[in-house]
């Protein structure tokens, strides 16, 4: 299924791609710049629903603390922002836009794949 999100000319869609500290930086800053701001989508693609806090990585091999206390949902930093849980398979800059593919069901076991077109004024590339 192809699907392409339209925008009325006045507004613009930032894409942000990847949900690591660089993306959910920008998504945080842009929110906040833009969260009053109708004109302005924001939308974040990653292929994980998590960010992981790397520094304490080795705390977790020891031990000493649990998996689920590096871990953050994505959702929960997308306040004024839409996100895809998806592969980027292709980033095409002369057309602005970004082909993704999603699973359905689980990730792990995904039982069909999706394919979407976004198209973006801006984009954030941050994998
Ligand atoms: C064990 C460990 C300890 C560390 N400790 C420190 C520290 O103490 N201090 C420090 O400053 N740095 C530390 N780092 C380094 C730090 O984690 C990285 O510099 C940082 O995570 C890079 O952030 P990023 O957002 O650029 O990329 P990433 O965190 O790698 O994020 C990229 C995101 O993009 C997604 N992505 C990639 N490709 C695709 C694709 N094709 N489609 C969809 N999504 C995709 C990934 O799933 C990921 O969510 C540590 C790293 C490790 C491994």
């Amino acid at each position: 299924m192809e699907k392409s999100n339209t925008h009325h000319n006045s507004s613009k869609h930032i894409v942000i791609l990847g949900g690591g500290f660089a993306g959910i930086e920008v998504l945080k800053t842009l929110q906040k710049k833009f969260h009053n701001d109708s004109r302005v989508e924001i939308t974040l693609v990653s292929k994980d629903n998590f960010l992981l806090f790397t520094p304490m990585l080795p705390e977790i091999a020891s031990g000493m603390i649990e998996t689920r206390h590096v871990v953050t949902t994505v959702r929960s930093f997308c306040k004024h922002a839409n996100f895809y849980e998806a592969n980027i398979e292709l980033i095409d800059l002369n057309s602005k836009q970004i082909n993704i593919t999603h699973a359905i069901g689980r990730q792990s076991q995904p039982i069909d794949w999706r394919k979407h077109t976004l198209k973006y004024d801006y984009l954030v590339i941050a994998l």
